[in-house]
């Protein structure tokens, strides 16, 4: 029964949440968010590594 429930949220969480938040550095997801289309957002992880990478660039 549980196994079931857990299917029913994974489904229901692949349907919603079609938008994707990659960290731009190591390619990790960071976060999924409720959109209505397929959508991808590159930003930064909090891992030190990445955020040096970040801090490099732009300065
Ligand atoms: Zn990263």
């Amino acid at each position: 029964m549980r196994d079931q429930i857990n299917e029913l949220i994974s489904d229901y969480v692949r349907q919603n949440d079609l938008g994707t938040i990659i960290c731009r550095h190591c390619d990790d997801i960071i976060d999924t968010l409720p959109t209505n289309s397929v959508k991808t957002k590159y930003m930064v992880c909090e891992k030190e590594a990445c955020r040096k990478q970040e801090g490099s660039a732009s300065a």
